[in-house]
């Protein structure tokens, strides 16, 4: 295996860190404490080609590999968690899933929303009453001549009243017959579409978590980008979001190493006892120890993303297990060492003049979302064992 960057992928990481510096870190603090979208950062970033970068050309898109919007995420992440969400969800998400199984025109469309318009598509799987046990949702497309009568709540939907295209899961009933889940989009501004609650997150507080409301809302058939068919639809969905889950652990790699950055250049200046913060040795060793979570983390993720298979339509989707991996072991390492960096500024670090408690609180959310760590470590049981449990998807 080689690690070493090309001049394109380099050139990728220095365009970024140089926006992360002088645009990006700047505003961070303000998106949070305002909860405010980063409207003209994803601007910046669509008029440079970093939003569906590894879109086909006949997209409009570059075909760059996977591996290429990993490192623009990652490194957007050392600065502004928000900014590289964006990112993760105009490269990966509900994206994967339309450019793999949907239809010519409805590719066409969710690419041209993304690379001109700027759209940033939303992904509607979670309900009030089924997360992790997500076959257990129960939001209805009713078969209905030519159309689907959607009814149904889902919350904790990112991006939700903010993305125009939203994919959502739903079961496909015909005849009175439940076919399976499947996914079927639905426009911002659809009859019979409408927001509600706006969680108060905890982190991450410029895109809004949002409740989407169903109420027979008739969507035409068209619309479906994947049949309800027995347990398959949902197995499309479901491989069509391992990408979603490489790019949100870049975001917590990027965080903990933005977060370890500032640890290491603070402890060379901060003095205790008339010594910099860096002589002390139980000190190095957590910064040390730090390191090798963070080199770990990224060889795991940069692991799914450049072993990413053939999808149809030549999308290529990290796997299953090794997405899962990388996510499971990124975010309870990155939550880890930005923690631990944090406590490297004492009280200076608990305070919010410094970002250090904003990445803290940011990281925390990819133990959780996209898939908690529970559910990513059932998924790597069921590789090891080599068969599906009953507390699985
Ligand atoms: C910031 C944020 C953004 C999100 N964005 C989206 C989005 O865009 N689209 C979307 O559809 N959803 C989104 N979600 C929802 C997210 O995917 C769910 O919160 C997650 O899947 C967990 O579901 P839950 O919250 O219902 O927890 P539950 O499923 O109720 O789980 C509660 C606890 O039990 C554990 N647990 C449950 N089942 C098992 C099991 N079988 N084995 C071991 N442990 C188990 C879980 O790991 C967790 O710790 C987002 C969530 C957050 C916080």
């Amino acid at each position: 295996m080689d690690f070493r960057l090309t001049d394109e992928q380099k050139s990728i990481i220095e365009t970024i860190d140089k926006l992360g510096v002088d645009q990006f870190a700047p505003k961070a603090a303000y998106w949070d404490e305002n909860h405010e979208y980063p409207w003209e950062n994803l601007h910046k970033l669509r008029e440079l080609g970093y939003l569906g970068m590894t879109m086909p050309k006949k997209y409009n898109g570059q075909e760059r590999p996977l591996i290429d919007a990993i490192l623009a995420i990652e490194t957007a992440a050392k600065y502004c968690g928000v900014t590289a969400r964006i990112l993760v969800e105009t490269n990966m998400g509900a994206l994967g899933c339309v450019m793999a199984y949907g239809t010519e025109e409805q590719r066409e469309q969710v690419a041209h929303r993304v690379l001109v318009e700027g759209d940033k598509p939303a992904i509607g799987m979670t309900e009030p009453e089924a997360g992790t046990a997500l076959t257990d949702l129960r939001t209805k497309a009713v078969k209905d001549g030519d159309s689907y009568i959607l009814n149904g709540t889902k919350h904790w939907i990112t991006g939700g009243g903010i993305s125009v295209t939203n994919l959502i899961f739903a079961r496909f009933i015909e005849n009175g017959k439940d076919l399976g889940i499947g996914g079927i989009l639905v426009d911002k501004g659809h009859p019979g579409f409408t927001f509600g609650k706006v969680e108060r997150a905890m982190g991450l507080r410029g895109i809004p978590e949002t409740e989407l409301i169903f109420e027979d809302c008739v969507v035409p058939k068209e619309n479906v980008v994947v049949q309800g068919e027995g347990n398959e639809g949902f197995k499309k969905l479901m491989y069509g979001y391992n990408g979603q889950r490489a790019g949100a652990s870049s975001v917590a790699l990027g965080l903990a190493q933005g977060a370890h950055n500032l640890a290491i250049e603070w402890m060379e200046k901060r003095e205790a006892f008339g010594r910099p913060l860096s002589e002390y040795q139980g000190l190095q060793w957590m910064m040390a120890e730090a390191e090798i979570k963070i080199a770990a983390a990224r060889l795991l993720i940069y692991q799914a993303a450049c072993n990413a298979r053939d999808l149809p339509n030549n999308v290529k989707l990290p796997h299953m297990d090794e997405s899962s991996m990388a996510k499971a072991y990124t975010s309870h390492a990155a939550f880890e060492v930005v923690s631990e960096s944090l406590q490297m500024f004492g009280a200076y670090g608990y305070s919010q003049d410094l970002p250090l408690e904003r990445m803290l609180r940011d990281v925390r959310m990819f133990q959780i979302g996209g898939g908690t760590t529970q559910a990513q470590i059932n998924m790597v049981a069921r590789s090891v064992f080599k068969r599906k449990f009953k507390n699985t998807k």
